[in-house]
């Protein structure tokens, strides 16, 4: 239970429907901000007014997926109003708060760490990108089936990156019977896709290997398919680029040679949001009840 434990939610999207009510089943004292036009909160909830003094009895500030942008702002999706996280809200809270957070730009991180507040970015947990991989190898998925006029059974495809999205999506290409090459960089990930069934290869033999494909998923967040392997490209093979903005591919040559080539940001909200808020809400609940009680005991 997380009964005593003030929590101060500051906007967010249907994902954060799903944190309220999870935390509100384990009776912690919550506190919304940015909600006015959402009917599906727990009514134990409470909506406020946003000021400063609602930030003096928190034990933890729940932020949306992106924190805040370069000026502190922060999206609610249920909201007209402007909120907005600076040092006059910082200095008021307890030292045992903490922020939580999916991502923080740098705004976010230099306020914290100059008020010695604790600030927690989900996202980069091993546990919640595992968990959103699902979503997101599913909405993938989705994309590359709208896109295309083939099956992904018998497709040739390519997943970029063995990493915690890269393998989920392999694995989902395999289990439906596409013919899946895996781009890595280190010999263990290339015995670990062997070992997996996948076709494995090194990212610098990747224009040879893009010559006779169909899809290409990309997880790597850098510029990876460049002209250069587009070029080579079958036309008819569509990449669908699940790295974080700006991607990793030419999507200006793409359009010129006329491959289809598509950014795929925030998948998991998208195409699973009570899904991916139960993965928020799951892992805030466990922290929470690690961190807070820690840090009251020391
Ligand atoms: P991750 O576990 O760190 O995996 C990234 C992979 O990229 C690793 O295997 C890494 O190789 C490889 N890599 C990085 N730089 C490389 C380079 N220069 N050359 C070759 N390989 C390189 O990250 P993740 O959690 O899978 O996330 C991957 C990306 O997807 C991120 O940008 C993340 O923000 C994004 N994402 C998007 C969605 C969506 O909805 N579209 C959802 C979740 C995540 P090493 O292991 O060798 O370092």
């Amino acid at each position: 239970m997380l009964t005593g434990v003030q929590v101060l939610m500051l906007g967010g999207d249907k994902r954060h429907v799903e944190v309220i009510n999870r935390l509100a089943e384990l009776d912690a004292s919550i506190q919304i901000c940015g909600f006015e036009d959402c009917s599906e909160v727990n009514s134990t909830a409470a909506k406020v007014e946003y000021n400063d003094t609602l930030f003096e009895k928190a034990d933890a500030v729940i932020l949306p997926a992106a924190g805040t942008d370069d000026d502190g702002m922060i999206n609610s999706s249920y909201s007209k109003q402007s909120l907005q996280l600076s040092s006059s809200q910082l200095e008021r809270l307890p030292k045992h708060a903490v922020i939580y957070t999916g991502m923080a730009r740098t705004y976010l991180k230099q306020l914290c760490s100059s008020f010695g507040i604790k600030m927690i970015e989900l996202f980069e947990r091993d546990d919640v990108a595992i968990y959103n991989s699902i979503p997101t190898a599913e909405g993938a998925l989705m994309m590359a089936i709208q896109n295309t006029d083939f099956t992904i059974h018998q497709s040739s495809s390519i997943v970029l990156g063995f990493g915690r999205t890269g393998i989920t999506m392999a694995r989902t290409l395999q289990a439906l019977g596409s013919k899946v090459k895996m781009g890595v960089r280190r010999s263990d990930h290339f015995a670990r896709a062997f070992e997996m069934g996948l076709d494995p290869f090194y990212i610098n033999d990747l224009e040879r290997q893009a010559s006779n494909i169909d899809l290409i998923f990309n997880t790597i967040p850098t510029m990876i398919v460049t002209a250069q392997i587009i070029a080579k490209m079958p036309v008819h093979s569509v990449i669908i680029d699940l790295a974080s903005k700006p991607g990793g591919t030419d999507f200006r040559f793409a359009e010129k040679r006329g491959v289809k080539a598509l950014l795929a940001p925030g998948l998991p909200g998208i195409v699973a949001p009570k899904t991916a808020g139960r993965i928020i809400g799951d892992c805030l609940v466990q922290l929470m009840r690690d961190d807070i009680s820690n840090r009251r005991n020391v």
